[in-house]
């Protein structure tokens, strides 16, 4: 007889219904048209009614199926009861049927950070830039990221009827990832995906340095990171404060359970530690392959501005 699932197996297919039902919730506040938008920090770190019900509805969903579960969130939001209707207690069962790599099979639930992004890309969202839009929920064991949840709600808007929209990307360091096809950028060619909305001198002035054949802007983190995994750019370049740890704990979990790497501009790894500092203040670089050339590519004013922590 089969075992039973992990506690991680498990929280990664809680993880995934969960994320499905708050892509829903993304696409009902768009085709609403009030999307109730705040300004945060200033006119370029906003947040929508979307940001808030479905962060809503990731944490009391997941803290009532996993009661031990330490979950962090981007918005700041009052300590207010969560209506029924957003509470998915539903699991991906194709997940349950996959096996929980070894090294994991004993993880308890209190051991286990949550981060949750309940929308990335929300200024490209109120611009209707809408396939840039990600739900992000990583998973964190010890500090690192080991499993992490993206879906892209508006994937194949522009396909028209007929287009199945949307999708969940999924995957656990050890067993690999799913839900999309994992394409390289041709051989040499170096095509470095960049912020949109959130640019200065030090993030291009990194661009330019890495001599890129070609540069794309793009909002999200998670966005950016499918990118990578599906062949459309090389490199992953963000010489900046401003990313935080729920950007990049579900897609640099992604990434490298394909074999890719996320650190910061010095080449160190990001912690995912409960007690962590949110902000990545010293960048984000990310790959499929050549790491290292991209690291030495890293000029000395970027890495003075932008200290390992
Ligand atoms: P971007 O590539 O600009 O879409 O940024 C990726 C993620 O980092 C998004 O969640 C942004 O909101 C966040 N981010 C990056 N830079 C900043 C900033 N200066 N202020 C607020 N959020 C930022
Ligand atoms: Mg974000
Ligand atoms: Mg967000």
């Amino acid at each position: 007889m089969a075992s039973s699932p992990t506690v991680l197996m498990r929280l990664v297919a809680s993880a995934y219904a969960v994320a499905e039902k708050s892509a829903d919730i993304v696409r009902k506040v768009l085709y609403s048209g009030e999307l109730k938008i705040i300004e945060k920090t200033g006119a370029n770190d906003l947040q929508t009614l979307a940001d808030r019900l479905v962060q809503k509805s990731i944490c009391a969903s997941l803290s009532k199926s996993f009661p031990k579960l330490t979950i962090i969130g981007e918005e700041d939001l009052p300590a207010e009861p969560v209506d029924d209707d957003l509470i998915e207690s539903g699991q991906n069962s194709a997940i349950l049927q996959k096996s929980c790599p070894d090294q994991y099979t004993s993880l308890k639930e209190e051991e286990l950070v949550v981060w949750v992004d309940p929308l990335d890309g929300t200024k490209e969202y109120t611009e209707g830039l809408l396939d840039h839009v990600t739900v992000l929920i990583g998973i964190a064991y010890k500090g690192t990221a080991i499993a992490g949840v993206i879906n892209q709600p508006f994937f194949n808007y522009q396909m028209g009827a007929g287009a199945v929209l949307g999708r969940t990307l999924w995957g656990v360091l050890g067993l690999g990832a799913f839900g999309f096809q994992l394409q390289e950028v041709p051989d040499g060619k170096r095509i470095i995906t960049t912020t949109r909305s959130h640019s200065n001198k030090l993030v291009t002035s990194a661009v330019q340095a890495m001599d890129p054949h070609d540069v794309i802007k793009v909002g999200g983190a998670g966005n950016k990171i499918i990118q990578l995994v599906e062949g459309k750019a090389s490199a992953y370049v963000f010489a900046s404060l401003g990313c935080k740890k729920w950007d990049t704990c579900a897609p640099e979990a992604i990434l490298h359970a394909v074999g890719g790497k996320l650190t910061d501009m010095h080449g160190n790894a990001y912690r995912y530690d409960a007690d962590v500092k949110h902000m990545n203040s010293a960048g984000v670089l990310a790959t499929l392959r050549d790491h290292q050339y991209y690291l030495s590519r890293v000029p000395q004013d970027v890495l003075q501005a932008l200290p390992s922590d």
